[in-house]
This record gives C-alpha cells, sequence and structure tokens, in this order.
C-alpha cells in the first residue's frame, strides 16, 4: 500500500486531536486497521483508550523469595520455553524465568498457542500463585509481556491496556506513552465546572494523565472516577431529559378515583395487601389520576405479588369508564392470570376477557367486536393483543407483565393502541433502586421489596455426586406423596466439547431409572412453542409428575402442587437464574425444597452458599452483579439498556447519586443545554450518544 511519509507527524511536526492515527510515526496500514478494531481512528481516541487493569510494579517480589503457597507478582526474563504435550492430550505451554535472585518455571496448560507470542529473552510480568510440582512451579493467574523492557517497569504501576491481535499491549502502551504529553494539553474540559466541584472528580486532561501514567494505584483509581462519573453523568442527563419531554409533551387521561371498583377489591381480597403493594398503588394511582402520561416500571420479586397491583391499576381505568390490557408473554401466564383475575373479580360482577391467539377466529372476532366498541371491559392476552385487528375504542390503562420478555417495539405497540393509555411494566429482575435508575432511568419506578407474608421459605441445599442417588429417592418419595418435581439441566443436547449432563439424555435415564413407572415430560427451547405450552399445561393439571427441562421453565407459572426444584450443574446458572429457577416451587402448603447437584469447585461452592443462605433476590442480584458484571444479570443484553466502558452502576453507586443529583441541578437551570458555557458538553454528548439528538437536537 502506498506510504505517505511526508503526511506524517514525525518529530517536531504538530500533532492534532483530530489527525488520524495512520499519520503517526510508527503506525503503518496493519497497525491503524488493528487501532481501528479497537474503535481507535484519531490521536485523539488513543487518550480515550485507557488501561482495563494495573499491575503495581512497586510490590513485584525477587523469585528467590516465593515459597509454595505463596501468591505474588515478579517480573523475569524467559531463558527457555516450549510446548510440552500431555497423556491427556493437554498442551502445556512452559517458560523459565530468571531475575537477579533466581529461576522460576511457568506453566500454562491448553495454552499451546503462547509459544507464538512469548520469546526468549522478554521480560514477563506475572501474577500467580507457587505450588509444588517436580520442584517449585509458577501457576500464573495473569501475565504482562513486556519485551525487553523490565527496567521501565520496576518500580512503578504498569498500565495494562485492551489489545487486540496484531497489536500487542506493549506496542499501544508505547504509542499512547510516545504522545500523551503532545496531545494531553489540547484537551478542553467539556464538563461545566461546578458539576466537577460537586462530584469531587479530577479534570479531564489530569485525570487521563493519572488513568495512564499513575504514580500510585490509587492515583489510578482518582483518574478512573472522573471516566466514571462522566459516563454516569451523561446517562443521567440523558434519562431525565427523556422523562421531563414525556411529562411535556405526552399528557394522558386524568382518571379519578372514585373508590367504586378499587375499594370493593380491596374488601373481598382474600388477604391484606403487603405495605409495598399499597405503596405501588398508591404512586400508581397518583400518576393515573395525574394530567400526564403514566410511564412506570413495576419492579419487585418473584412472589412479591405484582399481578394484584396491576389488577388495581385496571380497575381504576375501568370505573373511570375506559378499557384495560394485561399482556403476558405467553398464552400459559395469560391464561393463569385470566383465571388469577377471574377469581378475584367474581364479587364484583366483572368477567375478564382472555385473548390468544389459539382462539377459534369466531371467538376472536366476537372479542375484537367487544374490545372495538366502547364497552368498559379488561383483557389479558398474549401478543395477539397487538395485532391490527385488535383495536381498541377506549384503551385507559395497559400493562405488560415479565416486560424484558418482549422487544422494545412490542413494548410501545402496546402503548401505541389507545390514545395515551397509562402504562405499567412489570418485572421479576430484582436490581437495588439506583441501578433500576440508571438500567431504566426513564422510566418511573415502583419496587415490591417485600414478600406477602405466610409463605413457606424453600429449603435450599447443596448436595455432591456421591448423595445422587439418595437425592433421586428423595424425589421419588416427594412423587409418592403425590407431589410434584422440576428437574432442570444447563443444556438440551450432550456435546463432544463438555461432560454436562443434558435434558435430553437424563429424560431418557431418569424415565428408565429412578423415576420409572412415573409420568415424565421434556421441556426446553427447541420444543415448539404450542406444544411447550401444552406440557406446561398438563404439568399445572397435575398429569405429569416430573418436568426435565432446562431453563425455560415459565417465569411467573404457579404450580403450588410442585415441591422440588433439582439442579444439576448448578455451577453453570447465575444466581438470579437459580433464584427465578427456585421460585417455581414454594407455592402452596407443603415444604418445597431446591436441590443443587453436583461436585462444583470451591469458588462455585462459596457462591452457591450465599444463594442457599437467602431468598433475599436482591440480596442475590447484588452478589451476582458483584461477581458476574451487569451483563450476566439478565441472562442477556436487554435492548435499550445503556452499557457502560469504565462505570459499574452497582459498585460506583455513591459517584453514580452524585451523577444523578448534578444532571438534576444542571437541567434545572438549563434544560435544553443552550447556554454557551453548556456547548462542549453539547458536543461530546452528541459525539458519544446518538439518542442525544433527539434529546437535545445536539449538532
Ligand atoms: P409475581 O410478583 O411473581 O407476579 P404474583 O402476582 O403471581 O407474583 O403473586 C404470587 C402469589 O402471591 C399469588 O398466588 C397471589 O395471589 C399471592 N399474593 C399476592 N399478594 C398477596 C398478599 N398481600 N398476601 C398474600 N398473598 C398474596
Ligand atoms: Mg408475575
Amino acid at each position: 500500500m502506498a506510504q505517505m511519509p511526508q503526511r506524517r507527524a514525525g518529530t517536531g511536526q504538530r500533532l492534532f486531536l483530530d489527525t488520524p492515527v495512520t499519520y503517526l510515526k510508527g503506525v503503518g496500514p496493519a497497525r491503524a486497521d488493528a487501532l481501528r478494531r479497537l474503535g481507535i481512528i484519531t490521536a485523539g481516541d488513543l487518550l480515550f483508550h485507557v488501561p482495563h487493569r494495573y499491575e503495581d510494579a512497586s510490590t513485584i517480589s525477587p523469585i528467590s523469595a516465593l515459597e509454595p503457597g505463596m501468591q505474588g507478582t515478579m517480573i523475569g526474563t524467559v531463558i527457555s520455553k516450549g510446548v510440552i504435550p500431555t497423556r491427556k492430550g493437554l498442551r502445556i505451554f512452559q517458560a523459565v524465568l530468571r531475575d537477579e535472585s533466581g529461576m522460576m518455571e511457568v506453566s500454562w496448560p491448553g495454552q499451546p498457542f503462547l509459544d507464538r507470542t512469548i520469546n526468549k529473552g522478554d521480560a514477563l510480568l506475572v501474577t500467580g500463585t507457587v505450588r509444588f510440582f517436580h520442584g517449585r512451579q509458577f501457576q500464573p493467574r495473569e501475565f504482562v509481556n513486556l519485551g525487553d523492557d523490565a527496567d521501565t517497569a520496576a518500580g512503578r504501576v504498569l498500565s495494562v491496556y485492551p489489545a487486540t491481535e496484531g497489536l500487542s499491549f506493549k506496542l499501544l502502551r508505547t504509542i499512547i506513552e510516545t504522545h500523551l504529553d503532545a496531545l494531553l494539553p489540547q484537551l478542553e474540559e467539556y464538563l461545566p465546572g461546578d458539576v466537577l466541584r460537586a462530584a469531587g472528580v479530577p479534570g479531564i486532561a489530569d485525570a487521563l494523565r493519572m488513568v495512564h501514567r499513575p504514580a500510585t494505584l490509587d492515583e489510578a483509581m482518582r483518574g478512573r472516577s472522573r471516566l466514571a462519573f462522566e459516563e454516569l453523568f451523561f446517562v443521567q442527563l440523558l434519562h431525565q431529559r427523556a422523562r421531563e419531554l414525556a411529562r411535556v409533551h405526552r399528557s394522558g387521561i386524568s382518571f379519578v378515583n372514585r373508590r367504586a371498583l378499587t375499594s370493593r377489591l380491596r374488601e373481598s381480597l382474600p388477604f391484606q395487601l403487603t405495605a409495598a403493594q399499597v405503596r405501588s398503588v398508591r404512586e400508581i394511582f397518583a400518576d393515573m389520576c395525574s394530567d400526564r402520561r403514566m410511564q412506570r416500571l413495576l419492579q419487585g420479586d418473584v412472589g412479591s405479588g405484582k399481578t394484584i397491583v396491576a389488577l388495581f391499576a385496571a380497575l381504576l381505568a375501568i370505573e373511570n369508564g375506559y378499557q384495560a390490557a394485561i399482556m403476558a408473554p405467553t398464552e400459559l401466564l395469560a391464561e393463569q392470570h385470566a383465571r388469577t383475575m377471574t377469581q378475584l373479580l367474581a364479587p364484583l360482577g366483572i368477567a375478564p376477557i382472555l385473548l390468544t391467539g389459539s382462539l377459534p377466529a369466531r371467538e376472536r372476532r366476537a372479542i375484537a367486536e367487544r374490545l372495538a366498541s366502547s364497552e368498559p371491559v379488561l383483557v389479558v392476552g398474549t401478543h395477539a393483543l397487538l395485532e391490527q385487528t385488535t383495536t381498541f375504542a377506549k384503551l385507559g390503562f395497559a400493562a405488560i407483565d415479565e416486560q424484558h420478555r418482549f422487544g422494545v417495539e412490542q413494548r410501545k405497540a402496546l402503548g401505541a393502541k389507545g390514545e395515551m393509555p397509562d402504562v405499567l411494566l412489570m418485572s421479576a429482575t430484582p436490581i437495588p433502586r439506583s441501578l433500576a435508575l440508571t438500567l431504566y432511568g426513564d422510566l418511573d419506578l415502583s419496587l415490591l421489596d417485600e414478600r406477602p407474608p405466610g409463605r413457606q421459605p424453600v429449603t435450599t441445599g447443596l448436595r455432591r455426586e456421591s448423595s445422587r442417588a439418595r437425592v433421586f429417592q428423595f424425589v421419588e418419595r416427594q412423587i409418592a406423596a403425590g407431589r410434584q418435581a422440576y428437574v432442570v439441566y444447563p443444556v438440551i443436547e450432550e456435546s463432544e466439547k463438555s461432560d454436562l449432563k443434558a435434558a435430553t439424555t437424563m429424560y431418557d435415564v431418569l424415565s428408565s431409572g429412578p423415576f420409572a413407572g412415573r409420568r415424565l415430560a421434556l421441556l426446553h427451547g427447541r420444543v415448539p412453542a404450542d406444544e411447550r405450552d401444552a406440557i406446561m399445561r398438563r404439568f399445572r393439571d397435575g398429569e405429569i409428575d416430573v418436568l426435565v427441562a432446562t431453563t425455560v421453565i415459565e417465569v411467573g407459572i404457579d404450580v403450588p402442587n410442585a415441591t422440588v426444584m433439582l439442579i444439576e450443574h448448578p455451577e453453570r446458572f447465575g444466581l438470579s437464574q437459580l433464584h427465578q429457577l427456585r421460585g417455581r416451587v414454594g407455592r402452596g402448603a407443603d415444604e418445597s425444597f431446591c436441590i443443587l447437584l453436583g461436585d462444583v469447585s470451591p469458588d462455585a461452592a462459596a457462591r452457591l452458599q450465599v444463594f442457599a443462605r437467602t431468598e433475599d433476590g436482591f440480596e442475590i442480584a447484588r452478589e451476582d452483579l458483584r461477581i458476574r458484571g451487569m451483563g450476566d444479570l439478565f441472562g442477556e443484553r436487554q435492548s435499550g439498556v445503556p452499557t457502560f466502558r469504565i462505570a459499574d452502576p452497582l459498585r460506583d453507586e455513591a459517584l453514580n447519586e452524585r451523577a444523578r443529583a448534578a444532571a438534576e441541578s444542571l437541567l434545572e437551570h438549563d434544560p435544553g443545554l443552550e447556554q454557551p458555557s453548556h456547548a462542549g458538553l453539547r458536543r461530546v454528548l452528541g459525539e458519544r450518544y446518538a439518542r442525544s439528538l433527539e434529546l437535545f437536537r445536539v449538532g
């Protein structure tokens, strides 16, 4: 490829933030490609490619001082290396490192490819544990290849950058280090001064110097706090602006609390509402009676009683002469809601309508006609509610149960069915309030953080492989006593790559072994939806004793007679996921059990013990977040949920609070960010968040 040396920023030539990296000294087309893969196009982008971790080289031990059993960090030069095959077919990369005090063998099982990137003479910084194995051997946890650069590392904090194929960490560090001093002074602060002061974080140039070239770990963390803060602050600005616009532009129906149907429901309920339910109903009623449109998220653990809260809201709409719709992700859940509501509403003389795709066409037409008339009805249904042929004459309230099971567009579609109906989203992923406000900041939030009284705790225990037979005997005794059981596996089919037990094979094993003569069924993601519903229905009606399944078991499904949740390979599930599964039992009068079966690592066992100890979904979610990070909490990434590069809204809870307060006071004074002093802020918002274009009309 043709090169243009005359345009390169060599020594003495001025380098700007917007200079393309291809013009940097030492960056050819191949490296520019690699940089682009990391999202680095301009010299300025380099500044924002911040280290993902640090090695504190000031705590490095001489190799001779590392004793077996110790954890430590060392720097040594590779004096020999090679790949060693083992009898089990595993290939191990081994290197011998030497420093002034001695030598140590380091071994990387299963990583023969390291042979290509680690060379004799390279200095490695390695963190890990020393163990005894043919003499002292080092088990690395992490390492950094310093190349021929051992000296620069000694005695200071080493920045480690996310690298990529064709661009080693060391090269990146060199490129960034070379240009840091030329670039930093060109950066203009874009956060307003009072925001910085209120947050107590450094300015941008200082912060970037601290993260790239810290004197101490503390300093690196201080620099990081600025970058985390600004991420949280930006998201808060967008959320709060979106909410404000919604308030201004989306006026809604002003319902009147007539205390007709709603009071009668409260009197006829077979139980008392929990304080959290009362509070949520009050918050929802306040929204519905105001002249702006409700967009509220009702969050509560499994079994916290969200359905009844939605029912109160629906009745408020109906007693005002409006229609109400409640949408659930599956036919089964819709049926269950319809059944519960039919019972609860019988004393009031109201019969909810059930609308699902499997109704005969004639019945669907009849229902469609009722909805198209202005009869104030309550309809419970599936996606069928969204179909074009379903039109509402007077929809005043729409609730979406298990909202994460629907796409953003579907959630919007139900709300678009009427003239600005009030909308309630319901979710069973319990997350702390501050985090919820960050993730769903453009919604108002009601929390059901309390369980209805009288619910039996689920006895939870971890059992080893050696008790397998006894565990299944126990389950069999439950079935003999007339109860039902779920047995859950992490995968559908066995594969050569793993030795995980799979639902399909274990279904055969269990049918002919421990549960011979019992009625079993198999349920997983590849079973067609209508068949899945049919199986769940049979399980609900007691026609199946043991349901062998993957995690597809319906969230929210209520089978009070099921008393056992047996989960194999429990270490393969997130704690929140286990919690959802456990929520399937303990719904009736009989004692229920959640059994985690398998030999797991000590780490996994500790994690599972946390789960076994508590049934508090919020505590479990916190633990899950601590261990696995944000991405896993929902099983998969939810669309519309902001992602963070540096901040961790949970760990950075205090920063997040400050970001929220700062965004609030800024928008109070300058709601559209139109003051000249906020021009920098507008520019950066526009560059980083596409959403800001619509919210602030940036650019
Ligand atoms: P979820 O929040 O998981 O959707 P549900 O609304 O399905 O929970 O409620 C779970 C069960 O608890 C239902 O059987 C419901 O009737 C019952 N329930 C709800 N609120 C109360 C209450 N305040 N006291 C006793 N039982 C309640
Ligand atoms: Mg529910």
